[in-house]
C-alpha cells in the first residue's frame, strides 16, 4: 500500500547523514516531514521542499514511515520514550502508541537493534532496523549500500521509499543482521587496508612509491577475493582439504614476512598476529589442511 512511487516519509534527526537522507527522498519526489531537535538544521530541506513538523508527535503522524537517524539508540529512546528494557522505577515505561513504520539508520549493536525490535512492538510500530554503509555525499546514489534486517515484510512494503537512498538489501528477519553485516564489512575494510599499508611501508624502504604498489596491491586483493566462494564452502561444510596449499606452507611465509619487517625498520605487530593465530591452530593440529580452518581461531571469544 505505502510501497508507491510517491508514498510520504518522515525523517527524525537532520545530523549531517538525516540531512542527506531526507534530500534524497526529496529529490525522488516523496513528499517530505523532517523533524529535528535543533530546529534550524531543517531549514534547507524546508527550503528545497520539505515540510518541518512542529512537534514530534506530528512527525510521527505525518508519514505511514519514518525514518530516524540520530547519534546513537540512547538518543532514540530519549526521544521516542523509555525502552522498557530495564525498569527503571524512576521512569515510568512509555506506552504510547507510534502508529508508523520505523526503520532506524541509526548506527548500533546486533543486541542493541534487537532490543530496539522488541521495544518497537511494545510501542505497536513495525519497526526495521539498518545500516548505512556509505558517506552523506553518497545517500541518493547506487554507491550507498544500505542493509535492512528485520520482518521480510515490512521490509516489502517500503521497498520501493528505501530505494531513493541508495542499493538496499534485506539480510533476513533477525533484526540484528544489519549491524552484525556493517561490522563484518568494516573488518573487512580494515583488514585489507592494514595489509595494503604493511605492504607499502615494506616497499617504501626500498623506494618503491605507493603509487607504483597500489596496482599490484588491487590486483593481489582482488585475485584473494576470488577464492571467496571456495574457502566459504570448506567452512560451511566444515572440511579443509589442502587442495592448493597447506596451512604450515602459509606459516613458514608469514614467517618470512616478520623477518622482512624487523630487517626493514617496518612494524612487524601485524604479520605476528597473524602468525600467532596460525601456530596455534597448528598446534592443534590443523597445520596440513587449507587456510580457512583459520575460522575455529576466529570463533573462539
Ligand atoms: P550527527 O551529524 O552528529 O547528527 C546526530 C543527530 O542526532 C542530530 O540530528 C542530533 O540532533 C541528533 N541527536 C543526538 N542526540 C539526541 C538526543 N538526545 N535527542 C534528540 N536528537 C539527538 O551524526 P550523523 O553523521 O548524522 O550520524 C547519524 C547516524 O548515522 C549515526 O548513528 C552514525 O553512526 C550513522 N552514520 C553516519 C555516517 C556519516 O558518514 N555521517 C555514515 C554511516 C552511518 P541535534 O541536531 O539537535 O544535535
Amino acid at each position: 500500500m505505502n510501497n508507491t512511487p510517491h508514498a510520504p516519509v518522515t525523517v527524525i534527526g537532520l545530523g549531517l547523514m538525516g540531512q542527506a537522507l531526507a534530500g534524497a527522498f526529496l529529490k525522488a519526489g516523496h513528499p517530505t516531514t523532517v523533524w529535528n531537535r535543533t530546529p534550524a538544521k531543517a531549514a534547507p530541506l524546508v527550503a528545497a521542499g520539505a515540510r518541518s513538523a512542529p512537534t514530534l508527535g506530528d512527525a510521527l503522524a505525518a508519514s505511514p514511515l519514518t525514518i530516524v537517524c540520530l547519534t546513537d539508540y540512547d538518543a532514540m529512546y530519549e526521544l521516542l520514550g523509555a525502552n522498557g528494557v530495564e525498569p527503571d522505577p524512576t521512569t515510568p515505561i512509555d506506552t504510547t502508541p507510534i502508529d508508523t513504520t520505523l526503520i532506524n539508520l541509526t548506527s548500533g549493536s546486533a543486541g542493541q537493534a534487537r532490543e530496539a525490535a522488541e521495544w518497537a512492538e511494545r510501542r505497536g510500530a513495525r519497526y526495521l532496523d539498518g545500516a548505512i554503509m556509505a558517506i552523506p555525499p553518497g545517500i541518493g546514489t547506487a554507491e550507498a549500500v544500505i542493509l535492512h534486517s528485520g520482518p521480510e515484510q515490512v521490509f516489502a512494503d517500503h521497498a520501493s521509499t528505501l530505494g531513493a537512498l541508495g542499493t538496499i538489501t534485506h539480510l533476513g528477519a533477525d533484526p540484528g543482521l544489519a549491524s552484525l553485516y556493517d561490522v563484518a564489512g568494516l573488518a573487512m575494510m580494515w583488514s585489507v587496508l592494514n595489509a595494503w599499508l604493511q605492504g607499502t611501508a615494506l616497499l617504501a624502504k626500498a623506494g618503491v612509491d605507493a603509487a607504483t604498489y597500489a596496482p599490484f596491491a588491487r590486483q593481489i586483493a582482488a585475485g584473494v577475493a576470488d577464492w571467496l566462494p571456495g574457502y566459504a564452502e570448506q567452512i560451511d561444510k566444515g572440511s579443509f582439504p589442502a587442495e592448493v596449499a597447506a596451512l604450515e606452507t602459509d606459516a613458514r611465509a608469514m614467517e618470512h614476512l616478520i623477518e622482512e619487517s624487523e630487517a626493514m625498520g617496518v612494524n612487524a605487530e601485524l604479520p605476528r598476529l597473524i602468525k600467532a593465530m596460525a601456530d596455534r591452530a597448528i598446534a592443534a593440529g590443523h597445520g596440513g589442511e587449507q587456510y580457512p580452518v583459520l575460522i575455529e581461531e576466529f570463533g573462539k571469544p
